[in-house]
């Protein structure tokens, strides 16, 4: 059984054990008994912090020859204003009193009784020293109290008093180190109690006499006298605690803070009384049964209350463990989103922004104040808020998945960033809802470094046009959208340049790219905004149309970008003037892929070039026919060279002044079966193109060296008669060119010297590289070499001079046109210098009328052919030539 002991001694009764409570001051001075007092000035701090040197109290003289209560109070009331001070000088007084009377009282009774007396004042203070911790409360409850009371009952008032100072000493001792606690306690114990004592002594005389039995009367006097001593001892305390706070005593504070204690008073007396009846039926000995018994039942309690009390600090200290965890997780969550490299923004269920971080501010360059309540929409680039919302829209709910997508932000200074933006879902604890936490991570260098990439994949490295994929893509797509609606109309426009090669291989290369990015800058200039201009590779351009609603704004179009080409460029100091072709075609031909559609224009081209160059051609079907035509020809001439449908025809070459014939030039006739003769304008062109070029020119050389040799031979006068054959540029490109003449001289027993190889100066020019070594090969081997169409390229006539060349014949292009246009004598008598001044012969071709043969005779140009002197012949016309040519010399 519990017996609120404490209480009754000192008014902390049940004395709370920590400092947790509503009124600090209060709690404090209960926890140690009478330190109400103790701790008052210091209600941050306990007992055991009083400091060692404390400071003077209120109202104690500091005067330097203190007398000792100045001394006293100096040390251990310093925080004691003069009122506090008379009160505990009171308490005090009346406890020592009340403590020295009853010792008086008691020295007078026998030595049994005053052995009894010890042995219950042992067990006051032993129970005192054990109180019983109410678990999770602030108090404290001890069983001294009942011996205290049945002391009284059974020892009378000094025993009592002595009791009471007894166990109040201790519980005091046990809370606090302050003398003025360990003096207070006992005293208003003490005090209280003899008067409580006395009163009882005196009642119970009377309530006897009036017929009461002594258990009853004594029970009811110790219940009544617990109201009295529940004053007595937590009166002085309070009294204390409002003369230093100044404050007043409330009866309602007081009953309401301490009424539990009273109650526990009672409790201890009713048990007390209860104890001392059975003492007068059964003997003292039932004082020691219940001592022992309750000395048992609190070693229990105390066991099972530590053991419970243990647990629930185990648990307390596992809670404040992860309490301290929650804490330290927050923490360093707050840590991260605040230190994260990476830009963060936790986002409210309506989109408006409640927090973010420092790198997303460094990523837009805002301060957090005023991102934060923005809608987070409107960080976005206005096209890509557009796809987030619509995004963010299809993804409900906290289950909704995590979503990434790359964007476009809005920085401060108005510039795009790129981020690739994560969108993750949580619970806000704040509200239960779902909050959205939003992670933004710089990727704009990447997306430069994509873009340029994507450049580079889309784009010709020299003039930054689109290149071929770029243009196959584009023309995709169109071919794609026509086909689904053929009014969505497209025209494709296949450029190329006449004569790049010759420039590019006679003022070199960076002249040649300089000239490419030329014309770039020309097509863009002329086409309308949303075309596309590509470079497909070499001097091939090629132009996308779309939306094409009428083909003659197509074709108006085609003959701007011929006029831009048309002005001359002017590339390293050289005027070039490298005329273009162009083919068209249109998507109203039906095209089901890129390809077909560049094939025709291709086509186109290629029609625009063999209709003279310079020209915009448009496709049609008949080209594609013409491809088969010309495909059918093609093998043709392969079975022709082999069947003998070959001939040589042979123009005399004269010497004009005087008029003398000086040797032939070689061409090469085929007279088709069926379709007749074919020009060799057509049948050599397609020889070059299809790789048959190498065996006629080996034919030509091979009849046209044999036939001079023959005529050498039946005509000794005419051995000083040379040949001349025309070769092209894949001949000087093929190795077996050199053997092949050299034998085909030995074979024939022809002088080298009689035999001349024309090259025309664009093809001469064209191939100046592989064109050398052969060059000088067959110079080795003493063949001479003449440049065909000398006027037409672009010679360096630095390298002129340089080459194993040993005449120039001029175009037959300028020698018709000297009729018409002077300026052609001034080119031909340039010309004639040039080669004079080189040591070259100049020949004129193409000679047709006498006007021009007495103007190139007044030039001083010594050799010439034509039709007025002598058209092609076979080589069974040749011998009458002879005959005429030996009949003038006689
Ligand atoms: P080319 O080398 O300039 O040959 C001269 C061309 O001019 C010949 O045409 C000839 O018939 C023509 N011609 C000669 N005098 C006159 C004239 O007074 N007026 C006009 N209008 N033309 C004249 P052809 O025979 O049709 O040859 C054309 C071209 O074909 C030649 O031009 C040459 O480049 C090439 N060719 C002819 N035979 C061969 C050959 O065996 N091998 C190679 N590689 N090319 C050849
Ligand atoms: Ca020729
Ligand atoms: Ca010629």
């Amino acid at each position: 059984m519990l017996t609120p002991g404490d209480v009754l001694l000192a008014r902390p009764a049940g004395s709370p054990i920590s400092g947790a409570g509503p009124d600090p001051i209060l709690h404090a001075g209960l926890q140690y008994r009478p330190s109400v007092a103790d701790t008052h000035s210091m209600p941050q701090s306990t007992d055991n912090a009083v400091p060692a040197s404390p400071e003077p109290p209120v109202g104690v003289s500091t005067r330097t020859h203190a007398g000792p209560w100045q001394e006293f109070a100096q040390r251990h009331l310093h925080d004691y204003n003069p009122a506090a001070t008379r009160i505990w000088l009171l308490w005090a007084s009346l406890g020592g009193l009340a403590t020295a009377w009853s010792v008086w009282r008691l020295a007078q009774l026998p030595l049994d009784a005053l052995v009894q007396i010890q042995l219950g004042l042992l067990m006051v203070g032993l129970a005192a020293c054990f109180p019983v911790h109410i678990p999770r409360s602030k108090y404290s409850v001890g069983v001294a109290d009942i011996f205290v009371f049945a002391m009284l009952i059974l020892h009378g008032a000094p025993a009592a008093t002595l009791a009471a100072g007894l166990e109040g000493l201790v519980a005091c001792c046990r809370s606090s180190k302050r003398l003025s606690s360990r003096v207070l306690t006992p005293s208003a114990a003490s005090a209280t109690m003899l008067l409580c004592g006395v009163a009882l002594e005196a009642s119970r005389d009377h309530l006897l006499a009036a017929g009461g039995t002594l258990p009853v009367v004594n029970l009811a006097l110790l219940c009544v006298l617990t109201l009295p001593y529940f004053t007595g001892t937590t009166l002085p305390l309070l009294a204390i605690v409002a003369a230093k706070t100044g404050r007043r005593l409330s009866l309602r504070q007081w009953v309401g803070d301490y009424a539990w204690m009273a109650a526990i008073y009672l409790v201890s007396a009713v048990v007390a009384g209860v104890l001392v009846m059975n003492t007068h039926q059964f003997g003292m000995a039932v004082v020691l049964v219940a001592a022992i018994s309750i000395a048992g039942v609190v070693t229990l309690l105390k066991l099972s209350l530590n053991r419970h009390h243990a647990e629930h600090q185990a648990q307390e200290s596992r809670i404040a463990l992860a309490q301290l965890e929650s804490v330290q997780n927050q923490q360093r969550f707050t840590a991260a989103f605040a230190h994260a490299a990476i830009g963060m923004a936790i986002v409210r269920p309506d989109g408006s922004i409640h927090q973010v971080n420092q790198a997303l501010c460094s990523l837009l360059g805002c301060s957090d104040r005023e991102l934060v309540g923005q809608a987070f929409v409107s960080l976005l680039c206005p096209g890509d808020a557009e796809l987030f919302t619509r995004r963010n829209d299809s993804l409900h709910g906290v289950d909704a998945p995590a979503q990434s997508m790359e964007l476009r932000c809005q920085g401060a200074d108005g510039r795009d960033i790129w981020v690739s933006l994560h969108c993750g879902r949580f619970i806000d604890p704040a509200d239960d809802r779902s909050g959205l936490i939003y992670q933004l991570h710089d990727i704009s260098s990447r997306r430069q470094a994509e873009g340029e990439l994507l450049h580079i994949a889309y784009h010709d490295t020299l003039t930054d046009l689109a290149n071929r994929n770029c243009f196959t893509e584009r023309l995709t797509v169109a071919v794609e959208r026509t086909r689904l609606d053929a009014s969505q109309r497209f025209v494709v426009m296949f450029l190329d340049l006449d004569r790049f090669k010759v420039v590019n291989d006679s003022l070199g290369h960076l002249a040649g790219n300089t000239l490419l990015r030329e014309i770039a800058h020309r097509l863009l200039d002329v086409v309308r905004p949303g075309d596309l201009v590509a470079r497909l590779g070499g001097d091939e351009f090629a132009v996308l149309l779309e939306h094409v609603h009428d083909p003659e704004d197509a074709t108006a179009l085609a003959h701007r970008l011929l006029g831009a080409l048309s002005a001359p460029f002017a590339i390293h100091g050289a005027e070039v003037l490298p005329g273009a072709s162009i083919g068209v075609t249109f998507s109203d031909l039906g095209y089901r892929t890129a390809d077909e559609v560049l094939r025709d224009a291709d086509l186109a081209m290629y029609a625009a070039k063999a209709g003279g160059r310079q020209r915009v051609a448009l496709f049609d079907n008949s080209m594609l026919e013409r491809i088969a035509e010309r495909l059918k020809l093609e093998g043709e001439l392969r079975r022709a060279i082999g069947e003998g449908q070959l001939s040589v025809a042979y123009q005399p070459l004269f010497q004009l002044e005087p008029h003398r014939l000086i040797g032939f030039e070689a061409l090469a006739r085929w007279v088709h079966p069926e379709r007749g003769p074919i020009s060799p304008a057509i049948f050599i062109g397609l020889a070059e193109e299809s790789g048959l070029v190498e065996v006629l020119s080996a034919w030509v050389i091979n009849e046209a060296v044999g036939q001079l040799a023959r005529w050498h031979g039946e005509h000794p006068n005419m051995a000083h008669l040379r040949m001349n054959v025309n070769i092209s540029g894949r001949d000087l490109a093929n190795n077996v060119l050199v053997p092949h003449v050299r034998e085909t001289l030995q074979r024939h027993q022809l002088p080298a010297d009689r035999l001349t190889l024309e090259i025309t100066e664009t093809t001469l020019m064209g191939k100046l590289d592989v064109a050398l070594a052969a060059l000088h090969a067959l110079r080795e081997v003493g063949v001479k070499f003449s440049i065909d169409d000398f006027g037409t390229g672009y010679s360096s006539l630095a390298y002129l001079s340089t080459l194993p060349i040993d005449s120039l014949k001029i175009d037959r292009s300028f020698v018709i046109g000297m009729d018409l246009q002077p300026q052609n004598i001034e080119i031909v008598r340039a010309v004639l210098n040039l080669g004079n001044s080189l040591g070259k012969t100049v020949v004129a071709e193409g000679i047709e009328t006498v006007e021009q043969l007495v103007t190139l005779k007044g030039l001083g140009v010594h050799v010439g052919q034509g039709y007025l002197l002598s058209r092609p012949l076979r080589a069974d016309q040749i011998p009458a030539l002879f005959h005429k040519a030996a009949a003038l010399a006689l």
